[in-house]
Formats: C-alpha cells, sequence, structure tokens
C-alpha cells in the first residue's frame, strides 16, 4: 500500500547503509524526485509537471497519485485532472506507460537509471483542497498536483517552479533553496525550489505562486509571512498581518512552543471561502472586501486563529487513525470533535483572548453555535463520534436531508468544548480547565502515533481530578441533549430572555425556502415542523395559499397573517404537477439560545469570566 514506512523500518535501513555500503535494489531509494512546474499558457489553467524519477534497475516503476489531502476527509480523486503523461529514459527515448488503476501508472524503465515523466494538470478549483492555476496566480495542492513512486515516498521531492513572466514570487512553508539552483535548464522567468523530506510533507505543503504581497514578522525567533495574493488596493494587507501576528503570539503563548521552523499564511482573495491546515502552512480562500466590515474581517481572523491552531491540533497531536497516511483510500476515526470541533472552540476564543474581538462579539459566535447545534434535528440522530467516523461519506456531502440526520463535529464539537471548558474549572475551583487538557494531550501524544479515544478522554479526566468517563458518553456517544446550565452557572451567563411573544404569534410553516430564477422553492424541509408532517417536500414551488396567488418576494408577510392552529391549503408544484397540500400551522419555538452576562452575577462569577476570556493576567502554565 501506499504508506510511508515506520521509523523503526528507517532506522535499521540507515545504520544498515551506515555499516555495510551502498543500498541494494531493494532497499529503500532516498534519491530525490526532483519536478519542475512550468506555466506556458497559465490562461487556460494547465501546469506542466515534469518529475525526474531515480529508479534502481528495476523493470518497472509504480507512479501514484493521491485520491485525497490530509484534513479534508473526501476522496477527491485527483488523477482525474491529469492528462497526456509520457515517460522517457535520460537519452530521450520513450519508454512505455501502462494505466493500472485510477490513480496509478507502471513505466516499463528498460534499464534505464532515472525517468522523466511529463504531464499537464488542469487546475481551475477555487477549493483549499484542489489546485487553481489562472493568468494572474497558481494555487497548487500538493495531492492535486504531484505523482510519486509507490512505497518510495520517505524520499526527498524538491520542486522547482518557473514562474511566467510578470509573476514574482512563489511561497510554500517549504524551505526555498537558492533561486536556480534546481534540476537544471532554463528558466522562463523568476525560478524558485523548495525542498521537501518526503512526500507527505510534500502534500502537506501547498504553493502559491503569482504577484503576491508578502508581510513578513516574527515571533519568538520564528520566522512568519502572510502572503496576500489579489489584495489590489481593496483588502487591508498592513492591518491583517498586524492582526495575524497577534493572533500568532497569544497561540504561541498558549502551547509554550512551536512544533515548525517557519510558517506561511497562504491567504488567496478571490472572492471564494475555505481553510485547510498544514504543518508548517495553511492555505486560505477569502473575499477581498473582508477587512472593510467588522462582522466579515473578524469571521477572517477566527479563519485564521482555527486554522493556525491546527498547527498543534491535529498535524502534531491527532487521533491515532490519522496516520500515516493511505492516500489511496478513506481513513476513518471518531476523533474529528477533538481535531475540527475543539478547534473551531479555541479559535474564536483565541481571537478574544488576543483582544482582536469583544467580549460581546464572542459571546454572539458563541451562541450562533449554539443556535444551530439546538436548530439541527439532526443532533437527536447520530452521535458526535459517529459524525466524524461518517465524514467521508456525509461531512464533504450535504444534502437536503443533511440537517434531518446528521451534526457538524465542528458545531457540536465546539459546543461541547466549551460544556468541557467549564466543567473542568468548576471541578477544580478554576485552577485548571480545556487549555490543561491540549497542553497535557500535546505533551504526552504529539508526534508520530497519536491519541486513542480513550486516552484522550483519560487525560480530561486526569486534569479535571475525577472521572469523565460518563459525561463524555453522554457528550460524544449518545444523541441526548446537552446540559448548558453548570457552564451557564459557572461563568454567571444566561441565555436571553425572547422577546414576548407577539400578539397572536405569526403561524409557522417550518419549511427553509430558496430562490431559483424568480420561483420560491422549498430548500430544506427540517424534521419536526409542520411542513415535514403534512408532507411538504424539498424542491416544491411554492405558488398559493387557500387558492391566493402568493409572490417570492409576499411569501414570509403573507405566511404571519395567519395564525398558529390555522389549517391552510398549499398550492404547490412538484415536478410540474400542481398539488394541494394541507397544513395545520404551527407556533415557532423560540429561540433561546443567546448568550448574554447576568446582571446579577456574582463578583466571583465575573472574575471566572474574565479568567476564561483572558482578561485578566494570564495564568501560569502548569
Ligand atoms: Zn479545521
Amino acid at each position: 500500500m501506499f504508506r510511508r514506512r515506520s521509523r523503526a523500518v528507517l532506522l535499521t535501513l540507515l545504520l544498515w547503509c551506515l555499516t555495510v555500503g551502498p543500498a541494494p535494489a531493494h532497499a529503500q531509494d532516498t534519491r530525490a524526485v526532483r519536478y519542475t512546474l512550468r506555466f506556458p499558457a497559465p490562461h487556460t489553467h494547465y501546469v506542466d509537471v515534469e518529475a525526474v524519477v531515480p529508479v534502481n534497475a528495476a523493470a518497472t516503476v509504480e507512479l501514484v497519485m493521491p485520491v485525497w489531502t490530509p484534513g479534508s476527509y473526501l476522496v477527491r480523486e485527483y488523477a482525474r485532472h491529469v492528462e497526456a503523461l509520457t515517460a522517457e529514459d535520460p537519452a530521450g527515448q520513450p519508454l512505455r506507460v501502462q494505466k493500472t488503476r485510477k490513480n496509478r501508472w507502471r513505466v516499463d524503465t528498460a534499464g534505464a537509471p532515472s525517468v522523466t515523466l511529463r504531464y499537464r494538470v488542469y487546475a481551475r478549483q477555487m477549493q483549499v483542497q484542489a489546485s487553481w492555476v489562472d493568468d494572474r496566480f497558481a494555487m497548487l495542492n500538493g495531492a492535486a498536483t504531484f505523482m510519486t513512486v509507490a512505497d518510495g515516498s520517505m524520499r526527498p521531492h524538491e520542486v522547482r517552479l518557473e514562474l511566467p513572466a510578470g509573476w514574482t514570487d512563489a511561497v510554500s512553508g517549504l524551505p526555498a533553496v537558492p533561486a536556480g539552483s534546481g534540476t537544471g535548464g532554463i528558466a522562463a522567468g523568476p525560478v524558485r525550489t523548495f525542498q521537501a523530506p518526503d512526500f507527505d510533507t510534500l502534500v502537506d505543503s501547498p504553493i502559491l505562486a503569482g504577484t503576491p504581497t508578502v508581510h513578513a514578522f516574527e515571533v519568538a525567533g520564528v520566522p512568519y509571512v502572510l502572503a496576500n495574493e489579489g489584495e489590489a488596493g481593496v483588502w487591508d494587507g498592513s492591518r491583517s498581518a498586524r492582526d495575524v501576528q497577534r493572533i500568532v503570539e497569544t497561540q504561541v503563548a498558549f502551547w509554550g512552543g512551536t512544533p515548525y521552523e517557519r510558517y506561511a499564511f497562504l491567504n488567496v482573495l478571490a472572492e471564494a471561502g475555505g481553510g485547510l491546515e498544514h504543518k508548517a502552512s495553511t492555505l486560505l480562500l477569502t473575499s477581498r472586501w473582508r477587512t472593510g466590515t467588522r462582522e466579515a474581517y473578524l469571521g477572517w481572523l477566527g479563519l485564521v486563529s482555527h486554522e493556525f491552531f491546527h498547527a498543534w491540533n491535529v498535524k502534531q497531536l491527532r487521533p491515532v487513525e490519522l496516520g500515516p497516511f493511505d492516500y489511496d483510500a478513506e481513513v476513518y476515526t471518531t476523533g474529528l470533535w477533538v481535531s475540527e470541533g475543539f478547534t473551531d472552540y479555541y479559535g474564536d476564543l483565541l481571537v478574544r483572548r488576543a483582544g482582536l474581538s469583544s467580549r460581546e462579539e464572542y459571546l454572539r459566535e458563541l451562541s450562533r453555535q449554539i443556535t444551530t447545534l439546538q436548530a439541527t434535528p439532526g443532533r437527536l440522530v447520530t452521535p458526535l463520534a459517529s459524525s466524524s467516523f461518517d465524514a467521508w461519506v456525509k461531512a464533504y456531502r450535504p444534502d437536503e436531508n443533511t440537517d434531518n440526520t446528521t451534526i457538524s463535529y465542528y458545531t457540536k464539537g465546539a459546543v461541547v468544548a466549551f460544556l468541557l471548558d467549564a466543567r473542568i474549572r468548576a471541578a477544580t475551583a478554576g485552577r485548571r480547565s480545556l487549555d490543561d487538557v491540549m497542553r497535557t494531550a500535546y505533551a504526552r501524544y504529539s508526534g508520530a502515533r497519536g491519541f486513542t479515544a480513550e486516552e484522550f478522554r483519560r487525560t480530561a479526566s486526569e486534569v479535571a481530578g475525577g472521572d469523565l468517563g460518563p459525561w463524555f458518553a453522554h457528550a460524544i456517544d449518545s444523541t441526548g441533549e446537552l446540559d448548558y446550565q453548570p457552564a451557564l452557572e459557572w461563568f454567571g451567563l444566561q441565555f436571553k430572555e425572547p422577546d414576548p411573544p407577539k400578539s397572536p404569534p405569526p403561524g409557522w410553516l417550518g419549511v427553509q425556502t430558496r430562490l431559483d430564477d424568480g420561483r420560491l422553492l422549498v430548500r430544506e424541509v427540517p424534521r419536526g415542523t409542520p411542513a415535514f408532517d403534512a408532507g411538504v417536500n424539498a424542491e416544491d414551488e411554492l405558488l398559493a395559499i387557500d387558492d391566493f396567488r402568493v409572490r417570492a418576494d409576499q411569501w414570509e408577510d403573507r405566511l404571519r397573517s395567519y395564525p398558529p392552529g390555522r389549517r391552510i391549503t398549499l398550492l404547490v408544484s412538484r415536478r410540474d404537477v400542481l398539488r394541494r397540500i394541507e397544513v395545520t400551522l404551527g407556533e415557532e419555538p423560540p429561540r433561546r439560545w443567546e448568550l448574554a452576562v447576568r446582571a446579577d452575577a456574582t463578583p466571583e462569577q465575573a472574575a471566572r469570566l474574565a479568567a476564561w476570556l483572558g482578561e485578566t493576567a494570564a495564568r501560569p502554565t502548569p
């Protein structure tokens, strides 16, 4: 399989090489695979890849490309964008290539000491897990770009980019070597060369090339860059760099050290969205307009903070199942509530502790998470652990029934982190917190092996000074409702009382709608709503109530003119057949998930709230 060899095997091989001499043909080949990337017509969205692969006098060499990329748990079949693959020997003689699987190729070497592969990759997916090339810039993910030798992934991999005219730079979390020192050949423009010690690191190091504005800073002696591609005089580059530095300072202090030698924030301003974590970098997609409004900008800072927190939580401290990676197939884990949910919790919390958001803004964000959880019927169907396990078939494939059947491990994981944090603080009279769990788990389990679900829970119990097993069983393994009261009590918080009901309250159907070319369509029918019980379907076009035409822009107002309990007749078009559906309107359940500080909070509660939000002097690291 396409897996890294274990450290023990490598060490044995290394010792053998040192004591006996040159490795025989069957030993691990440590000679580098060298890639050159060219962009002869970037406006056509292609990157030309040339790879020089040393071979050990074997008759054939098997090449493989990942089907997924770490951090994004969906098989994406990157090989579908590869075309025009050829191979030749060092003398330029063509070699036979045979495709053996969807993502594998076999080259007959004819005894050549190395094979030069050439292929093109179509790159036009504006997603953090994919690649994009146009006339302005290239955003290249390793899994979507590079094929390597099957069972040879522990070799060094070197990437040399020949940039098109007008492009000024290429940035990556990988160490660069001096321009022009790559594989030789004549560069058409500026040349940048990066080195990765193994294929995992190459896959884990996206490259951004184009004309980025690069903001450099240092924290605790470690160099960082924020590379903004597409500032265009709109994005506030210096403010973003200053605030990213604050987030870095806060998180480095939180963990007490850094697991990388340099770190790159690759920020593509291309009216898209998303972020993906890597060991020494993160790739972020956003809108260049997001420094323009407070709320949008806070959202971006939360994204930065989330992805950066991953440099510790998941890139180093990870569920045991998440590595070594099998790039050929799905890798299942029940632990993404720690890797993603807890990261989501800390993402926003550490923006607050960095002083970049206000207490009210942070509580609003946490309230939004709680509201989303409590408004998702699927929380009563799928436990958090199962939601993680099924990420491969559910999380990245939402449909109209997703909210009815499952819950995001981001959302519920973040809310569970909040409740666990409060529980540990309460159990230890404020002396310990979830911060200590994360740091203790990091000290014990970061690195090659990872943690089992049981080990993480046990660590939390130790920090709390009592058995949290039943608490975890309820929060993670069951679909029981979460109990917010102990956390509210600890911090002196409450859920705001809902506004007094209008008299009489408006009727409630419960569908979510969307506009499609002027037509009002049902987007989702949540379980537990009058619409669900009456058989309204997703994609029904809403036309009339009680035979009175309702246009799209009138829908909400018209519905509000009927009281709860009223039986109405909906006229819908379902697959172009008109149907009448009888519905008894209900009353919308109150949304009572907005956190607020209690007016009668005690001084102790006020102090706990301030300590949690980093408003007082930092507590000593144990
Ligand atoms: Zn994440």
